[in-house]
């Protein structure tokens, strides 16, 4: 397994749209489990394909607490087939737009059709923090991040604070 580098906002690849995997193989297996050790490593709970750049419709997450045994999930192709009408709110981070943070609103409940490690199509009824992170994880797949549901001046302050920390030179001490 390879920890690859997770893409950060702005990156003009974080907005692509990504193509439905035509069969779950070795080679998408192996992206998975590539996926989970890059979000193990950096401390995340979901990482959709195209924030390590590639352009493919591939999710991993784990909910578990840390003192908790692991439960990695992976989604292939997930579709949301079904939205409650109620909203939750959560504030949410992402492991491509780092140290921000949002409180965004979501529909609570979810169904989600996809296909598993194994390629084998699954159904899931997903709520709470599970429910929250799917969505999210989806929007990357279609090229959206969560401060696109910010307002566009809050928006453009937290890409300034990233472009910022991108120029500025590592800190040594010698
Ligand atoms: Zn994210």
């Amino acid at each position: 397994m390879t920890i690859k580098t997770i893409l950060t906002e702005p990156n003009k690849i974080l907005r692509k749209i990504s193509e439905p995997v035509e069969k779950v193989g070795d080679e998408e297996r192996k992206l998975m489990k590539d996926m989970l050790e890059t979000m193990y490593s950096a401390r995340g709970i979901g990482l959709a394909a195209i924030q390590i750049g590639i352009p493919k419709r591939i999710i991993v997450m784990d909910l578990s607490k840390e003192d908790e045994k692991k439960e990695p999930r992976y989604f292939v192709n997930p579709i949301i087939k079904n939205k409650n009408e109620e909203l939750a709110t959560y504030e949410e981070g992402c492991l491509s737009v780092p140290g921000q943070f949002a409180e965004i609103q979501r529909p609570n409940k979810c169904e989600v059709e996809y296909l598993d490690y194994d390629g084998k199509k699954k159904i899931l009824h997903a709520t709470g923090l599970l429910a929250t992170c799917i969505q999210h994880e989806l929007d990357h797949c279609n090229g959206k991040l969560f401060i696109d549901y910010l307002s566009k001046l809050k928006k453009s302050i937290i890409i300034k604070k990233l472009s910022k920390q991108k120029n500025n030179p590592d800190r040594i001490v010698v």
